[in-house]
């Protein structure tokens, strides 16, 4: 059976660290601010959101989202994201995503002033990530190096197989991991749409990150037995077990593969909850940094 990579175990233990950091800024007088923008009622941003606020309101950081109708124009979102840019009491803000087909993800992110970009999404930060001297991880990305770092899984050397080339998480990922740095310094493969054949990449993968926002694409034969897997992909489905209730699944067979592999993030419960630790240890770091 496979180790269970738990990601609330994570978070838990990234939650003590940071809880000394604002314990610091609180000396100060600062609480860090941070600000959600979510555009419409997309069922899985409205769970996102909510999780996000929850968590940094826990941890005792000033959190609050500026909810705005689906129906918003692009130079209305602007406007909101000025104001943010320009108002002193906020640390960090983020834009949820994905945003209805109107409105061009590039040019909001475009917009957002680099300093306050706590999903590190800026064109500006994804560069001085490519650089290798990166102000703010993206959130997912950073989310699996920690689970890595926490559970002691070597990357250095390794073949690191990710499947999905997204600039919210497979290109940043493929990115930091193949960095010369303590956390990278691994040899990576980038599969997507167009690879060939899929499951001889996979099969030959040390480390195998799932983030295609396929359900169950990853069965039991494309994994080696020597394998870790994490798991980025989150889908709905009807829970046979409780009639009319839905279940969370991701772009691996779970089931099938914790009988066979090393270790594997679950979900829920893996790199979810170190996706929303990440947004909030960048909110505090542009605190710190202000
Ligand atoms: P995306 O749709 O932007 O990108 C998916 C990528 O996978 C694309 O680059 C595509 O080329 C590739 N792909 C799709 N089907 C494939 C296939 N059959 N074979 C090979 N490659 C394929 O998605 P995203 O924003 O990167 O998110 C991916 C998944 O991760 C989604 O399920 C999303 O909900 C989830 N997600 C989870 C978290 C979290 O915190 N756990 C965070 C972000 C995204």
């Amino acid at each position: 059976m496979a180790l269970i990579l738990s990601g609330r175990e994570v978070a838990r233990a990234w939650q003590e660290a940071l809880r000394a950091r604002l314990g610091v800024l609180a000396e100060r007088g600062r609480r860090p601010v941070l600000v959600m923008v979510r555009v419409g009622e997309d069922p899985a941003s409205v769970v996102y959101v909510r999780g996000k606020e929850k968590t940094s309101r826990e941890l005792g950081i000033d959190s609050r989202t500026v909810v705005l109708p689906e129906t918003t124009a692009m130079d209305e979102l602007l406007a909101v994201i000025d104001a943010l840019n320009a108002d002193a009491q906020v640390d960090g803000f983020i834009v949820q995503l994905p945003l209805p087909g109107h409105l061009a993800e590039d040019e909001v992110l475009q917009r957002i002033a680099p300093a306050k970009d706590v999903d590190g999404l800026h064109p500006l930060n994804l560069g001085l990530l490519c650089q290798g001297r990166p102000r703010f991880l993206p959130a997912t990305p950073a989310g699996i190096l920690r689970i890595l770092t926490h559970f002691e899984i070597e990357t250095a050397g390794r073949h690191v197989v990710i499947v999905g080339r997204s600039n919210l998480v497979g290109r940043p990922l493929a990115n930091l991991l193949s960095a010369k740095s303590p956390r990278g310094n691994a040899t990576v493969t980038l599969c997507h749409t167009a690879t060939g054949d899929l499951a001889h990449f996979t099969r030959s993968a040390d480390i195998l990150v799932a983030a295609a926002g396929r359900k169950r694409l990853i069965t039991a034969d494309m994994v080696s037995p020597a394998a870790v897997v994490i798991d980025v992909g989150i889908h709905r489905e009807p829970d046979p077990e409780r009639a009319g209730k839905e279940r969370l699944c991701g772009d691996v067979d779970f089931a099938a593969l914790q009988e066979r592999v090393r270790a594997i993030t679950p979900v829920p419960g893996g790199v979810g909850p170190t996706t929303v630790m990440s947004l909030i240890e960048n909110t505090v770091l542009a605190a710190e940094r202000r």
